[in-house]
C-alpha cells in the first residue's frame, strides 16, 4: 500500500502475516472551518485485532470516530475500506459495509426489557399485512444465546437494561453489534465511567469479539485498559498521531509517558531548574515532576 505516516511509519504487515485491514487511513485529516481538528493520520485496522486510540481531552478522538463511522468526512487524505478509497456519505454508509459504533452514552432505553433494547429498531416479527407481530419468544432466546456466547449469563432478559451495570450494559451493545453481524467495532471511551472490576468485565469482552475475528477501535484515554488487549496503538495529541505502534515495538511504560507527554514533563522541570534561588515550593513541584517522569528519558 501506498503512504505512510510522518510519526511512524507502518506498513500494513503485522506478526509477519500481511492482509488488507479492514479499514485504513492514511494521511487523513479533518477540518472544521479554520480549525484542524485532526491532521495527517494513518492507521489500520485489522480482522482479529485491537487498534487503540489513545488520547486526551480534545486529542481528536471523537473526530477520528465521527469519519470512520460515517458522521463526518475527511477533508485530507485517504480512508480505505477493504482496500477501496471511501467516503462514506452517512452513517448508513459505514453500518452497511459493517461498521458499527457504540458509543459511551449507549442508545438504550432504560425502562425497557434487555430483549428489547437488543433488537430496538431490528425487531424480529411474524405473519404479513394485520396479522403482523413481533417476536416476541424468539427475540429473548436470540438475545440470551447471544449474550452467553459473549459469556453475558444473565438470568432474565426480561429484566430492564437500566437495572444492569453500566460494564453489563456496554457488553449488551457490544454482543448487538456482534449478532447484527459488524466486521468493525469501533468502542467509544467504553471503560471512561467504569470502576475497576467493571472495566474488567468490558476488556474482556473486546477480547471477545477480537477472537471472534471482529476489528475493533478502542478509544480509551487509559493505557492500562489499552495495553492488555491491543495490537496497535496510537496516541493522539491536538489532533495530530505522535505515535503509531505495534505491541511488540512499545511498553506500556512507554505508552504512558507518551499519553503523559513525558517530553513537555521534563522540559517543564528544567525551567523550573533555570529560576534559580528556589524556594522550599518549587523544589516540591520539581521533586514531584521527577517522581512522575520516573527517570524515564524525555521522548
Ligand atoms: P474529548 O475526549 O474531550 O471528547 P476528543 O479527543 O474527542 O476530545 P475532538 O472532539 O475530536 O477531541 O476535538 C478535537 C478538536 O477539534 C477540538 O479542539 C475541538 O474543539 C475541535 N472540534 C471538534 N468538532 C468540531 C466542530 N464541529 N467544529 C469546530 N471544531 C471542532
Amino acid at each position: 500500500m501506498s503512504e505512510t505516516t510522518s510519526q511512524s511509519p507502518h506498513d500494513d504487515v503485522a506478526d509477519g502475516v500481511e492482509a488488507t485491514p479492514l479499514v485504513r487511513l492514511e494521511g487523513a485529516g479533518k477540518r472544521y472551518g479554520n480549525i484542524i481538528a485532526l491532521r495527517d493520520v494513518t492507521m489500520d485496522v485489522h480482522a482479529g485485532q485491537v487498534t487503540c486510540v489513545l488520547g486526551d481531552n480534545g486529542a481528536g478522538k471523537s473526530t477520528l470516530i465521527k469519519i470512520i463511522a460515517g458522521l463526518h468526512q475527511h477533508t485530507d487524505g485517504v480512508m480505505r475500506i477493504n482496500g477501496e478509497e471511501t467516503v462514506f456519505d452517512s452513517p448508513r454508509d459505514a453500518l452497511e459495509v459493517g461498521i458499527a459504533t457504540v458509543y459511551q452514552d449507549l442508545a438504550v432505553v432504560p425502562l425497557m426489557p434487555v430483549w428489547r433494547n437488543f433488537f430496538l429498531g431490528s425487531e424480529l416479527t411474524v405473519g404479513w399485512g394485520p396479522l403482523k407481530r413481533l417476536d416476541v419468544p424468539a427475540m429473548k432466546r436470540i438475545a440470551k444465546e447471544e449474550l452467553f456466547e459473549m459469556g453475558i449469563d444473565l438470568r432474565d432478559v426480561d429484566q430492564p437494561i437500566g437495572t444492569l451495570s453500566g460494564g453489563e450494559r456496554q457488553c449488551v451493545a457490544i454482543a448487538r453489534a456482534v449478532y447484527f453481524g459488524a466486521k468493525v467495532l469501533i468502542l467509544d471511551e467504553p471503560t471512561a465511567a467504569l470502576g475497576v472490576k467493571q472495566s474488567g468485565v468490558v476488556l474482556r469482552y473486546i477480547m471477545q469479539a477480537k477472537n471472534r475475528g471482529l476489528g475493533v477501535v478502542f478509544i480509551t484515554h487509559n493505557p492500562h485498559h489499552a495495553f492488555p488487549v491491543g495490537d496497535r496503538f496510537m496516541v493522539l495529541k491536538r489532533g495530530r498521531s505522535i505515535g503509531y505502534h505495534v505491541k511488540d515495538e512499545i511498553s506500556i511504560d512507554d505508552l504512558t509517558a507518551q499519553m503523559a507527554g513525558g517530553a513537555e514533563l521534563q522540559e517543564l522541570s528544567h525551567e523550573l531548574a533555570q529560576l534559580g534561588g528556589h524556594t522550599a515550593e518549587l523544589k516540591q513541584v520539581e521533586a514531584d515532576l521527577e517522581q512522575t517522569l520516573g527517570g524515564r528519558p524525555a521522548q
